[in-house]
């Protein structure tokens, strides 16, 4: 019943939002992307890039995730999820551990922030955590440690998780806003009713929101659309990510640049006050798809099958 049912609003809201929110520009992207993978021009000096929702494998070499992150971002983000997720979820502070078992130099701003020195770049590691409460809205804090404890996906209310994010990170933002999650077909497009009741949350919360999510690749990429429109209706922020599945070489390739101008490096403190400022305001972003590979191999296979997760990550897929 859930996968006809869910495979019936794929197809008829899939059109509609075509129709409604489509646009040929993202349509032909999300098509090459898909087909090709994606790519990213060449970092400008003069910004700052970011990716903030990242979720990297537990037996991840530090050594090749610091390198990766560093050929296309300036400041990644180590996202931790709920308890339950910790047997293949790195947290900032197990990455670090990590890069201490494996002699990778790495040096602590604070708590929450870290600093690599990759290839002449220097690359920064900042603390981020995804909880999803019994709405299954996702809320990605940066910055600062959760006070409550998250054990379960789905546990929690939403306005909780928001206020604890408020008072003891940097910011946060609701990731892939409408993505909404189905067993079967991993996610479908909202209702029109689900729309309406979101945009009505994320006003309340004055919420900044994912408008590029790199994972909404497939029939999923009208998701972005519907984000960015939406963001744009209501003055909401938009941010672009990866959330990348433990996949290296998709770090940074949906990435949000500011001004370098803005970031001040001189203390933890500082780093994360000029990080809320800087995303207080729409910040430019480059846009991009996992590719069928990717997304079949990380999303959709290693989802089903923790050894296979396994493989992907060793060899690199
Ligand atoms: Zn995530």
């Amino acid at each position: 019943m859930t996968l006809l049912t869910d495979a019936t609003t794929l197809v008829t809201r899939g059109l509609y939002y075509q129709g409604k929110y489509g646009t040929w520009d993202l349509f032909w992207k999300g098509a090459h992307d898909m087909t090709f993978g994606a790519g990213t021009t060449p970092m400008d000096p003069s910004r700052v890039y970011t990716d903030f929702h990242v979720h990297i494998h537990r037996t991840t070499d530090p050594r090749r995730m610091l390198r990766e992150a560093a050929k296309r971002v300036d400041i990644v983000a180590i996202t931790g999820r709920t308890e339950d997720f910790a047997d293949n979820h790195h947290t900032l502070d197990t990455f670090l551990e990590s890069c201490n078992d494996h002699t990778v130099e790495i040096e602590k701003l604070g708590e929450n922030v870290a600093v690599a020195e990759v290839d002449r770049k220097t690359l920064y590691l900042i603390r981020a955590t995804e909880i999803y409460p019994t709405e299954i809205i996702g809320v990605v804090s940066v910055g600062g440690k959760l006070q409550r404890r998250y054990e379960r996906h789905g546990e929690g209310t939403l306005h909780d998780t928001i206020s604890d994010a408020r008072d003891h990170t940097a910011f946060w933002f609701i990731d892939h806003p409408f993505s909404i999650a189905s067993p079967v077909i991993a996610f479908r497009y909202p209702t029109e009713d689900e729309v309406k009741r979101r945009i009505e949350i994320f006003r309340r919360y004055d919420a900044m929101i994912e408008t590029n999510n790199h994972q909404n690749t497939w029939w999923m990429y009208l998701s972005n659309e519907i984000a960015t429109a939406v963001a744009q209706e209501h003055g909401l922020v938009g941010i672009g990510n990866s959330d990348s599945h433990f996949r290296l070489r998709d770090i940074g390739l949906t990435r949000t640049s500011f001004p370098r101008t803005m970031l001040d490096t001189s203390t933890e403190e500082k780093f994360l006050a000029s990080l809320q400022t800087a995303f207080s305001q729409q910040q430019h972003i480059e846009t991009g798809f996992a590719s069928d590979w990717a997304f079949a191999h990380y999303m959709v296979i290693a989802g089903k099958i923790p050894a296979y997760q396994r493989v992907a990550v060793r060899y690199n897929l």
